[in-house]
């Protein structure tokens, strides 16, 4: 058989050779600076692409000999051309809701906050609920006064928004700020009981302040459900835009509803989901178990919807003392803070993930609930050869002990961290856990890397903006906007960054056979940037902007 294959080999070998027909791209970036984020560091000048995928990377002589009449070309002029970004934990219909609420990201005082909705409540009919987003009482510059815990009292804000139900998300999203009307609607009063995993806040009266942390903002539902309720398709149309603009050609949303991911397969089947999104569910244990067998997609529309993971969050977040610590928090020595889902909740959510075969996702900011996660994981994948292959997550990973760091590399399982959390988080880690705490376990990424683990990247947008950029320059500087570093021998380099950014993204969804990096037969999924983020001084990385977004060979977004 070896013979007969060899003859064949010589006598093609020795017929007269036509000259084979150029192949035609369809699209050439070219001479600029192409990092492909491929095992090997390949760096070329330009690129070409036949319809969704990458024909050849090269220079760009060789790459010339794809042009014909029908290409398109796009002259990079020495700018940076990269896979396009993949965020790794963000919330896609937040993205887009996000736009259509208040941003009180900026508010230095609960006055401001105050202002922004007498303004909108001027506006809005009465009865329409009105929705903001972001506000954080660590930013704000003077403490409001008649609160508890730092936190402001509704009063000031029921006075001027009698006549419309307001909700005001905290930052981390694991807090949320009712007025008088919401809580009406919703039937709290002083005598609600605090929900299993939250907590409503008292003034001295025993009246709620309005301030709910973690699962007692759920019980703001039925001021929800009374008013109008905002459009899904909206919400993914305005995220679509979003992404394009900041370099996003794939989203990880962890944590939707079979109700979104009908939304998402209608866009994919009419051509208008412009992303590609893989979704992790966030439903009961009995629903999954009845509708994953029809729910359950795998690069479903050419590769744009994946629902490939189950979420949960076993704690809250550090900046509402939701987090779940192993000791007391420095600053809060009554609480170790707040096991939301229940383990018995998360280990049902193991077994449907192993039978569906899906990657179970679960959130975890403190330390105990990384490592009650982690002994989760340990026990459900006993002695299975394969477990280190099921490539199951935790999101956030913020606060490790450190012997837990090494279990991550050992189960195979995946840090998915944002670099932007580090940053913006700083100024009040060292107060919630003290120095010594956030020394030895906050952002471990470098130690986590250097330990044989996986660590991904994103924003967990809307909770911060989606921009990659902004998360890229914090994973490399751990630089906050004084200036001072927050534990900087924790950075990545650039190149990991990217690579978290990227390839790393795309091998924590099972994806990284198809995207992540620039190669000949992988998507065609591609950011050019204004300045090179891999070379520029450190200092003017955060000028870096999106000048083109290339998603399955298509331009789908130019700066002008
Ligand atoms: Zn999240």
């Amino acid at each position: 058989m070896q013979f007969l294959v060899l003859s064949l080999l010589l006598q093609a070998s020795s017929l007269p050779q036509e000259p084979s027909p150029p192949i035609a791209a369809d699209l050439v970036l070219t001479g600029g600076r192409v990092v492909a984020v491929d095992d090997f560091g390949t760096v070329s000048e330009a690129v070409a692409i036949q319809g969704d995928r990458i024909l050849k990377l090269g220079t760009t002589e060789e790459i010339a000999g794809f042009v014909t009449d029908e290409t398109r070309v796009i002259e990079l002029e020495g700018r940076l051309a990269i896979p396009g970004f993949i965020e790794g934990h963000a919330h896609f219909f937040g993205v887009g809701d996000s736009a259509m609420q208040l941003d009180l990201r900026q508010a230095s005082s609960w006055s401001q906050i105050v202002d922004q909705v007498a303004a909108a409540a001027k506006e809005l009919p009465k009865g329409s609920l009105i929705r903001g987003r972001g506000w954080h009482q660590e930013k704000w510059t003077s403490v409001p006064r008649g609160g508890v815990d730092g936190l402001p009292h509704h009063r000031t804000l029921s006075a001027i928004s009698p006549d419309h139900p307001v909700i005001l998300t905290h930052a981390s999203g694991h807090a949320t700020f009712a007025n008088a009307a919401a809580m009406e609607l919703s039937g709290i009063t002083a005598s609600t009981e605090n929900p299993e995993g939250g907590e409503i806040l008292h003034d001295e009266s025993g009246a709620p302040t309005g301030a709910l942390r973690e699962t007692a903002s759920g019980l703001l539902s039925p001021a929800y459900m009374k008013a109008r309720r905002p459009d899904p398709r909206r919400q993914a149309r305005l995220a679509v835009g979003e992404c394009l603009r900041k370099g996003v050609t794939s989203f990880q949303d962890l944590g939707g509803s079979f109700e979104q991911v009908e939304v998402l397969r209608g866009m994919a089947d009419d051509g208008s989901l412009d992303v590609r999104i893989w979704m992790a569910l966030r439903e009961p244990v009995t629903d999954l178990k009845s509708q994953l067998p029809k729910t359950k997609l795998k690069g479903y529309g050419n590769h744009h919807l994946t629902v490939g993971g189950i979420k949960r969050s076993i704690d809250g977040a550090l900046g509402s003392h939701g987090a779940w610590l192993l000791e007391p928090y420095t600053d809060l020595s009554t609480s170790a803070g707040l096991n939301t889902a229940t383990i018995e909740d998360v280990v049902a959510c193991a077994e449907v993930a192993l039978e569906h075969e899906l990657q179970l996702c679960v959130h975890a900011i403190g330390d105990r609930a990384n490592r009650e996660v982690l002994n989760i994981y340990e026990r459900t994948f006993g002695d299975r050869g394969d477990r280190k292959g099921l490539r199951w997550r935790i999101e956030h990973a913020q606060h490790l002990h450190p012997d837990d760091v090494a279990r991550f590399a050992k189960l195979g399982v995946i840090a998915a961290m944002q670099g932007i959390h580090c940053t913006s988080d700083a100024p009040w880690v060292y107060r919630r856990l003290g120095e010594d705490r956030a020394a030895s376990g906050a952002y471990l990424w470098r130690s986590l890397l250097d330990a044989g683990a996986i660590v991904t990247n994103g924003t967990d947008a809307p909770v911060e903006d989606l921009n990659p950029i902004a998360s890229y320059y914090a994973t490399v500087t751990r630089k906050l906007p004084d200036g001072s570093a927050f534990f900087p021998e924790q950075k990545m380099t650039r190149m990991e960054a990217l690579r978290s950014y990227t390839l790393s993204n795309a091998y924590a969804a099972f994806e990284e056979d198809l995207k992540g990096s620039l190669e000949a037969g992988k998507l065609a999924d591609i950011v050019v940037l204004s300045k090179d983020i891999l070379e520029c001084p450190e200092d003017e990385i955060l000028d870096a902007t999106v000048a083109v977004t290339i998603v399955g060979g298509e331009v789908l977004y130019e700066r002008r």
